[in-house]
């Protein structure tokens, strides 16, 4: 079924047709869970608050009608950044946050340039539209020294303190280092962080201690992508039974952990929205496990897994480039099909993992432990970023 506008979509779904037009307050989506059918909120770390299991990345859409249908449908978390799209993504959540600020918990993220920070969270709470996001994260710090960095953690502090947000994290895709250095902070109150099926072990365990010390997880990159968003390389949207996408079995799979306090997919369309919304409290079956078994033996030959955790490349480049990262920064290009998302990641990376420094090599000489080909990477880094 696919729809095309917020109505549509309100009429047609089940879970949206449910909750639209209650009017619930902010007191009831954060004191206890609603109880509409399979609407199902989760604790967020220790803030004390509730907020949907699924969530709502606003990074693909500009549409105002979809941040409406959502909030309809139950889904009070949303996060988005002050880079996405130029900031128009801010704009766009800010046109809604005019009438129905209490109706969500708002995230957003900064960069971690502690010289910008200031000035970016004055800039978006004003696109925005507020003056006090409930939290506030810090953009992609990748090193336990960025995570542990006195002037950042000062600025966030501020923030807090000015009433500028109600809590702080930071998002990070160096999933065990970045954990390890919030418990050690006793600081940071949620981490955001790449969690799919692909995960290993080490980052499981990993998010199960960080989420025992009462720190937030917020998991991203829940859908491999490998192609565009939602249309992943096989398309097998459908089960034989034609009532399961292979990105809801991803998704629960994702729920499935309850160390995971929200997943953040990105939605750009009444399609995933429905998709999402309809997540909520069910349980990953066999079916599920079936379909995900299915989709990833395709798309482990073209996605790099270092997205969800995987380290077997890390520092085998003899130039200090990390082929994980440009892989990932691709990934925005040809998974997401944003060449902007791909280019603002590719810019925030070191100055050390910069493709120009392949220049240096006829072959590359990093081996991916998964079989992909790093030669491709570095030829389609080349074509994208040099
Ligand atoms: S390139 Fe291969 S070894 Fe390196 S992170 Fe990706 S999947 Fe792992
Ligand atoms: S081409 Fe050379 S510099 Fe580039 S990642 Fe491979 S080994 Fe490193």
């Amino acid at each position: 079924m696919s729809f095309t506008s917020r109505r549509d979509f309100l009429k047609n779904a089940a879970i949206g047709s449910a909750a639209a037009g209650t009017g619930l307050s902010a007191s009831v989506l954060f004191s206890e869970p609603s109880g509409f059918n399979r609407i199902r909120y989760r604790d967020l770390g220790s803030t004390g608050c509730k907020v949907s299991e699924m969530g709502f990345g606003v990074l693909h859409t500009q549409d105002t009608a979809l941040i409406h249908g959502a909030i309809d449908s139950g889904i009070n978390y949303f996060d988005t950044a002050h880079g996405y799209q130029n900031g128009a993504c801010e704009t766009t959540l800010g046109k809604v946050m005019k009438t129905r600020r209490k109706e969500i918990f708002l995230t957003t993220k900064i960069s971690g340039a502690p010289e910008k920070m200031r000035e970016e969270i004055d800039i978006s709470l004003k696109r925005l539209q507020t003056d006090c996001v409930d939290m506030l994260l810090v953009h992609g710090p990748g090193s336990r020294e960025q995570i542990l960095n006195n002037d950042t953690m000062q600025v966030m502090d501020d923030a807090r303190s000015q009433g500028k947000t109600r809590f702080i994290g930071f998002s990070t895709h160096n999933q065990v280092v970045g954990l390890d250095a919030a418990i050690e902070s006793n600081f940071w109150q949620s981490v955001s962080l790449p969690y799919n099926y692909f995960s290993p072990p080490e980052v499981i365990d990993a998010i199960k201690r960080t989420r025992k010390n009462g720190i937030a997880i917020i998991a991203m990159k829940a859908l491999i992508t490998v192609e565009r968003p939602r249309k992943p390389f096989p398309d097998i949207r459908t089960d034989k039974n034609g009532s399961t996408t292979n990105q809801q079995a991803l998704l629960r799979w994702v729920l499935n952990d309850p160390n995971v306090d929200t997943v953040i997919p990105g939605i750009g369309s009444f399609e995933h929205l429905a998709d999402d919304v309809a997540v909520m409290g069910t349980k990953l079956t066999m079916n599920d496990r079936q379909i995900i078994r299915r989709y990833t033996a395709n798309a482990k030959q073209h996605y790099c897994q270092g997205i969800a955790g995987c380290t077997g490349c890390r520092e085998m480049c003899p130039y200090g480039v990390e082929v994980h990262d440009l892989n990932r920064c691709i990934n925005y290009a040809y998974g997401y099909g944003s060449i902007d998302l791909a280019r603002y990641n590719y810019y925030n990376l070191p100055r050390s993992s910069r493709i120009e420094k392949c220049d240096n090599c006829e072959t590359c000489v990093v081996k991916c432990v998964n079989g992909l080909d790093t030669n491709a990477t570095v030829h389609r880094a080349r074509t994208l970023f040099a």
